[in-house]
């Protein structure tokens, strides 16, 4: 296991973006968690929404005065395949499960396990890479509530990756879900918490003309000129870069100066990235408006949420998509399919539109109707930046957590 380097946060920036009571409840539950000290594990320090919101929830209870460490395990590339494996299988594609995944997956976890050695009084540990280390865990810390944080969609899991991943959940005291749908796991509590994104990191900070000038420059030959209409994701068969890029032709038609961005990165625990990477790219070879941009830094991200036109998120299967709201808060309009946390987030008619995940004719042509009209972009703009203030922000989520872990722990 290692520990990855964090930036520094303290509660006092948010108070800007958060009402003071929502502020002043943080305090209370981190003073009532002053003793305690948390252990969060999951299987990457960078890549993919976890890691993300692992960046910012350390550090920020760490400036709340809750003890809190962060550890990532150590694997190799014959781990990842088995847990992507099992992440697909989770959410709805694959073949069976073989000994030898068994194999490597418990042989690494108990490795990982065995290298903790540090007390602690609660552990949060994130998806079902870590599910294996914890039957160790709970010998050694006997006391140790142990929260399973499930990021992922589990509204169709293939049986065999169920029963793979319940063969482990004994430990578990607490799990908690991002919707109450994915919530098919038999452990003695559940909780459904909303993921959130962090308003102060480089991607979602607001940006000067100047910084958003700069960012644009880089972002070239995409021109802002023309309608943008983006995509930001792993390259992961559930992320439909295909679909999207269906949509966009559709949309190409009404729009023929139309451009499509397709970000994404490559998250360390994902082998299977690269390989559809060049796989989308080769789709997109002959079309000199379409942009594949990988490994962008956060600001380039920033920048291009806010200055793209549309937004679009056409997973088939989503666990939340930090994406979107990334996009939301942005006040850019967001086309999603109805699958995941997409629906919770993008309210159809009303800072974004809704489509079944596979129409991709039909979110080609919500991007017409975005693009055609300025005042709808404007105005579905403004909706969508509150209800991610509302709903989706970091101290709202902060609140959940802290809430559970009060209870767990019976303070
Ligand atoms: N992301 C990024 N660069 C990329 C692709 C993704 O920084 O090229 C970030 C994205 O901004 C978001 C996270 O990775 O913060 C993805 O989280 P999400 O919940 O949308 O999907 P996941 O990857 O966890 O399935």
């Amino acid at each position: 296991m290692h520990a990855p380097s964090l930036p520094d946060r303290s509660i006092e920036a948010y108070a800007a973006v958060t009402e003071r009571d929502l502020l002043e409840r943080l305090r209370e539950l981190a003073d009532t968690l002053s003793e305690a000290r948390i252990l969060h594990i999951n299987s990457t320090a960078t890549g993919g929404g976890v890691a993300e919101l692992l960046r910012s929830i350390v550090p920020v209870c760490t400036d709340l005065g809750i003890e809190t460490d962060w550890l990532v395990m150590d694997a190799d590339d014959d781990f990842f395949e088995v847990t992507k494996a099992v992440h697909n299988g989770l959410q709805g594609s694959g073949e069976p499960v073989t000994d030898e995944m068994k194999v490597i997956y418990r042989e690494v976890t108990a490795t990982n396990a065995a290298e903790i050695e540090a007390e602690y009084d609660l552990v949060l540990a994130h998806d079902p890479q870590t599910l294996g280390m914890l039957e160790r865990l709970d010998e050694q810390l006997p006391n140790a509530p142990i929260i399973w944080r499930c990021h992922v969609d589990l509204t169709e899991p293939v049986e065999d990756y169920l029963a793979f991943v319940s063969a482990y959940t004994d430990p578990i005291d607490h799990a908690i879900f991002s919707r109450s749908a994915y919530a098919v796991v038999d452990v003695p509590a559940t909780s459904i918490v909303s993921p959130s994104i962090d308003p102060i990191t480089e991607k979602n900070r607001p940006l000067e003309d100047a910084e958003l000038a700069a960012e644009r420059d880089r972002l070239d030959p995409l021109s802002f000129d023309a309608p943008v209409v983006t995509q930001v994701s792993r390259f992961d068969p559930w992320k439909d870069q295909f679909g999207t890029l269906e949509a966009y032709r559709t949309a190409k038609k009404a729009v023929p100066e139309l451009q499509l961005a397709l970000a994404g990165g490559m998250a360390g625990d994902d082998p299977e990235g690269l390989e559809l990477y060049e796989q989308v790219a080769a789709e997109a070879v002959d079309d000199p408006d379409v942009h594949t941009l990988t490994d962008l830094p956060d600001g380039a991200i920033n920048a291009l949420q806010r200055l793209s036109d549309v937004v679009v998120q056409k997973s088939l299967r989503e666990g939340f998509g930090l994406v979107v709201a990334e996009a939301l808060w942005k006040r850019t309009p967001v086309v999603g399919s109805t699958v995941g946390g997409i629906p919770l987030q993008v309210e159809d008619g009303r800072n974004g539109y809704l489509v079944e995940p596979d129409d991709a004719i039909g979110a080609g042509n919500r991007i017409v109707d975005l693009l055609e009209n300025d005042e709808r972009r404007r105005s579905f703009g403004d909706n969508a930046r509150e209800r991610v203030r509302e709903q989706f922000l970091l101290p709202r989520q902060l609140v959940d957590l802290l809430e559970i872990f009060v209870d767990s722990l019976g303070l």
